[in-house]
């Protein structure tokens, strides 16, 4: 580890003796509360709480305060060697100002995300992973690895079970997992009866012949107006937040990396943790995806791209700022943002113009570079996407994704079409009395 320069020196003894400071009033009234809330370190060291947070990670390292970072917000507690360096150290004259250049906004890659699960360390053709009454063909297999060795000559050949393995891969790198629901909503509401009679040949190219379009990178983008929501719309979570700054990054890579070392999750919150970050629709949001015309039109078109063996992922809006929030916490954002620009089919539904205009701002600026990012990487890469979205006219859309997003979604996608069918004409209150 280098030497800390005078910056980094006058920061970490500033921050610390804030720290102590706190603990010291602490003790005074009694509160025996030794935890200290970051935000508020920040405020008395009269930093920003983003730089306060590596900062408090540098201390950690050093063993002069303990960082408790799964609580929210994050908790630092001062160490006995903290204490004894707090008063040894001279406390700067005032507070030193952090260097911008270190603290830009960048993305550094993140770290690796959980290893994978353990029946990925058993072949897909090994006679105990065969279900009841598939035959058994006493073919070969390996031993987990994906490649068999031949004993005699030491070549290695792929497995069977390789393209498999590959294909596992992309999809959980891919994240939006089409799930059981979303395959049997796709084949049962394929061209809804409510389906705009403009688009129902169009959807149906896309079902008939998936291969068509992925490899033309075509884009479909169905919009409907506010009357086509059944359902109240969903909101995005406004607990998950984003790391901003290069300084942020590298404190949620450093968590990532404590936590995969401490092995601290337990299996539960492991399996929440998986859940959120792979981006998956639960049962209430596939159903209500599937309820609108252009939302089962999405899901027979990923539908008919995952039965294709195609790579493909569908998100609403909301599972797709989860899952990229999470990640960017915990590693993994990176990799999910490549495969996010470079799959093969990726179908976003729930883009619901009133949800981004409830959004706080940093919110929806965050999800905007965000939408920005993988739609430029789509459009470069020629890839196809399907969009669902609830805003009409247009200029409700675009204002709420802000001009530039717009652009770049339809760059991707395609200019928004019409999805359903205007209502007929409401029957009077009294004819439907009965
Ligand atoms: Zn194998």
């Amino acid at each position: 580890m280098p030497e800390p320069d005078r910056h980094d020196r006058e920061l970490d003894a500033w921050v610390l003796a804030a720290v102590a400071e706190l603990d010291v009033d602490g003790l005074k009234l009694g509160l025996g509360a030794r935890e200290l809330p970051v935000p508020g370190v920040a405020e008395r060291a009269g930093l920003d709480e983003r730089v306060v947070g590596v900062v408090a990670d540098r201390l950690a390292q050093r063993g002069l305060v303990r960082l408790l970072d799964h609580a929210d917000p994050a908790r630092v507690v001062l160490t006995p060697a903290g204490r004894r360096a707090a008063a040894d150290t001279p406390k700067p004259a005032r507070a030193p100002a952090p260097d911008g250049s270190r603290f830009v906004f960048l993305r550094p890659a993140a770290p690796q995300g959980p290893a994978a699960p353990d029946d990925e360390q058993v072949c897909d053709f090994h006679p105990k992973r065969r279900r009841k009454g598939v035959l058994d063909d006493g073919g070969e297999h390996c031993d987990g690895s994906g490649w068999i060795v031949d004993p005699a000559t030491r070549e290695s050949r792929p497995c069977r079970c390789r393209p498999l393995r590959i294909a596992r891969n992309r999809d959980r790198r891919l994240g939006g997992r089409i799930t059981t629901e979303i395959l049997n909503y796709g084949l049962a509401s394929s061209l809804h009866p409510e389906l705009h009679p403009a688009l129902v040949p169009v959807v149906a190219r896309w079902t008939a012949d998936v291969d068509a379009q992925l490899d033309a990178g075509r884009g479909l983008w169905m919009t409907v107006a506010g009357w086509d929501r059944r359902v109240a719309a969903d909101a995005l979570d406004e607990d998950a937040r984003p790391p901003r700054t290069q300084a942020e990054f590298e404190a949620a890579a450093a968590r990532a990396g404590r936590l995969l070392d401490a092995d601290a999750l337990t299996d539960q919150r492991h399996r929440e943790q998986a859940s959120r970050a792979g981006g998956e629709l639960s049962l209430m949001e596939v159903r209500k995806v599937a309820e609108t015309a252009a939302g089962s039109s999405a899901a027979a078109i990923a539908r008919a791209a995952h039965h294709a063996g195609r790579g493909v992922a569908l998100y609403s809006l909301s599972s797709l700022y989860r899952s990229l929030v999470h990640l960017s916490r915990h590693g993994g954002y990176r990799e999910r943002l490549d495969a996010l620009r470079t799959a093969d089919l990726v179908v976003l539904v729930g883009l619901d113009h009133q949800v981004l205009r409830r959004a706080a701002p940093w919110q929806r600026d965050w999800l905007s570079e965000q939408l920005e990012l993988i739609a430029i990487g789509r459009y470069e890469h020629l890839k196809s996407t399907v969009i669902v979205s609830t805003g009409w006219p247009l200029e409700h859309l675009q204002e709420a994704l802000s001009p530039e997003t717009f652009h770049r979604l339809a760059c991707a996608a395609g200019e928004p079409l019409p999805a359903r069918r205007p209502p007929a004409a409401t029957p009077s209150p009294a004819a439907t009395v009965t």
